[in-house]
């Protein structure tokens, strides 16, 4: 290329939307809004902040964290390797930045996301650090924005990234119960882990003008469908008409909206504590405050990541090593006991309660009182089946937002009604279809991790089978997390992990293997409590056996939570929730 075409090309722009080609600067000053056909171009987290914050006010917190992979993970490439390109590429330490800042005067604490970081995924350290900047707000008695853009979770963190789905979410149920105001602004694009949990489960949800927003991505639901899609599905738009956001902006009014907003609330708020509302700073000269921002944001950012030192071995190897990928088929097994199974064999006088009192009973999940060697329960489970007609009709136990909703309300109900919970988590993951969509599967889910987060009543998860994604979270945010032998918990199904990192879903044994999803590794990472052994060969070669040792294990980590006062209980669940965000990995010759 020319000299002269190179500068052309900084110049110029074409118009994703429409194909016209744009002067760059005068883009710029239309916030990178197409004049001709107003498409949304996509931004960068520093622009985003320019555009959004008052001149002047921006002061960037910190993002100095240990260097982050937990797992060891290695598809094509290391890990590592992809997390220096990304920050090269970008001039960003992560695919998050965090400040505190003004808008329109109004002291906010804000984390914006940045697709371009590795597509905006959601691992240890963007958890770490948008929790951190929650904290702030409840630190400063201060709303809390956050702009997502997003693809879902970081998969080459394992399922370390979806408990990151846990720790934001308890964050925002802080500033909840501090009556402190949270907004989430959908950005295009927000998936998976990220649109299942901080995006959704904030006070106001604003959609930006042109950004998609979904629990399952329009490739996955296309392809377990077998249809077109909607026109328009997942749009702001669609999510307006169907209920899931406050509003749709567009880009040019962004900034005025959440002024009004935080004015009104701000107001609330003082009204609540009898004093009028502090009046707008008076700011310096636009010229000046302009330049103290782009000094705050043009500081080095870089990795800046200090190393972290080398882990201590893990506990707990086992003796007897199956393949992960063994593991993954014996999980999924058609004979392997169900909760309804377990429902039958391990507790007594189970009473199903159905509904999620909107509109919907979901059949794969199922709940109700049970008792417990003599004690009553509140069980909550997936139910897949074991023949092809039971599978289809409890949708191979992937729930729907119904689902869930009943889930919440079994939940709640326990808490009110003074009885402990226990969930069984057998998955391959929320339902990925188009109605799902529709009622929000997203903020179903969403909501489901953050009341768990704060429920005032012990939370016992077992990871029966399969423990797949947001899906299974949703049931599994616990006191004490549980898992049998040969179940297997991921951020991702191998196969979806290989279609991506691979080159196609044949090596899906090699990413079961890379996800670090079978229960020894997982309790190595801390994830999991505590392996329940299954009889030799597996589960489904002797139920009553699997259903004995399972019994006794809910007992004995049941019962030392009975005495445990509820906001007690609650504040240990959130520590261990709260530090999977500063994870320093495992040691590599622990995890084979
Ligand atoms: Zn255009």
């Amino acid at each position: 290329m020319t000299a002269i075409a190179r500068r052309e090309e900084l110049l110029w722009s074409r118009c994703a939307g429409c194909a016209s080609l744009l002067y760059r600067k005068r883009l710029r000053r239309n916030l990178d809004v197409c004049p001709e056909c107003g498409e949304h171009a996509r931004l960068g987290a520093p622009e985003r902040l320019r555009q959004l914050v008052d001149p002047g006010s921006l002061r960037p917190l910190s993002d100095l964290l240990p260097e982050a992979d937990p797992i060891n993970f290695v598809d094509v490439l290391p890990y590592p390797h992809r997390l220096t390109a990304a920050r090269a590429s970008t001039g960003l330490a992560e695919a998050v930045v965090c400040a505190t800042a003004t808008i329109g005067g109004h002291p906010v604490a804000l984390a914006v996301m940045d697709f371009r970081f590795l597509g905006g995924s959601l691992g240890c350290a963007v958890g770490e650090l948008i929790t951190r900047t929650a904290e702030r707000a409840l630190d400063d008695r201060i709303p809390l924005v956050l702009v997502t853009a997003s693809g879902g979770a970081r998969m080459q963190e394992g399922a370390l990234s979806l408990m990151q789905m846990a720790t934001v979410s308890q964050a925002i149920a802080a500033l909840r119960e501090a009556g402190l105001l949270t907004v989430s602004v959908l950005t295009d694009p927000t998936y998976g882990g990220v649109a299942a949990s901080f995006a959704t489960n904030t006070d106001l949800v604003l959609a930006e003008s042109g950004a998609r927003m979904g629990f399952a991505g329009p490739r996955v639901i296309r392809q377990v469908t077998g249809r077109a899609l909607p026109e328009g599905f997942q749009t702001a738009d669609f999510l307006l008409r169907h209920g899931q956001v406050d509003m749709v902006v567009q880009r040019r009014s962004l900034r005025g909206r959440l002024v009004a907003l935080l004015a009104a609330t701000r107001a609330g708020r003082a009204a609540r504590a009898g004093h009028p509302p502090v009046p707008r700073q008076e700011p310096a000269s636009r010229r000046e405050r302009l330049a103290d921002d782009d000094a705050a944001l043009a500081r080095p950012a870089g990795p800046a990541v200090a190393v972290a030192p080398s882990p201590t071995p893990g506990a707990g190897q086992t003796s007897a090593v199956r393949d992960a990928w063994d593991t993954v088929r014996m999980a999924r097994h058609p004979a392997r006991p169900t909760t309804l199974d377990y429902l039958d064999s391990v507790f007594d006088g189970f009473v199903e309660l159905h509904g999620d009192r909107l509109g919907g009973d979901c059949p794969a999940i199922v709940g109700g009182v049970a008792r417990l060697a003599g004690r009553h329960v509140m069980v909550i489970g997936h139910q897949k089946g074991h023949t092809t007609a039971e599978l289809v009709a409890r949708n191979f136990g992937m729930a729907s937002p119904a689902g869930h909703r009943k889930a919440l309300r079994l939940m709640r109900l326990a808490a009110r009604l003074g009885l402990p919970v226990v969930t069984l988590v057998d998955t391959p993951g929320a339902d990925p279809g188009v109605s799902a969509e529709e009622q929000g599967q997203a903020a179903a889910i969403a909501e489901n991790i953050l009341t768990l987060t704060v429920l005032p009543t012990p939370v016992l998860a077992v990871i029966t089978g399969e423990g797949g994604s947001g899906g299974a979270l949703a049931l599994a945010v616990a006191d004490r997390v549980l898992m049998l032998e040969n179940a297997v918990y991921s951020v991702i199904s191998p196969e979806g992990c290989a279609a991506i990192l691979w080159p196609d879903r044949s090596a899906a044994p090699q990413a079961a293997r890379a996800l670090r999803l079978t229960a020894p590794d997982l309790c190595r990472l801390g994830v999991v409590d505590e392996v329940v052994p299954e009889p030799s060969g597996a589960a489904h070669d002797d139920p009553a056996e699997t259903a004995h040792r399972l019994r006794a294990a809910l007992l004995a980590n049941l019962l030392p939570l009975l005495d445990v006062p509820p906001a007690m209980l609650v504040r240990l669940r959130r520590q261990r929730f709260r530090r999977f965000g500063t994870t320093r990995g495992v040691n590599r010759a622990g995890v084979r």
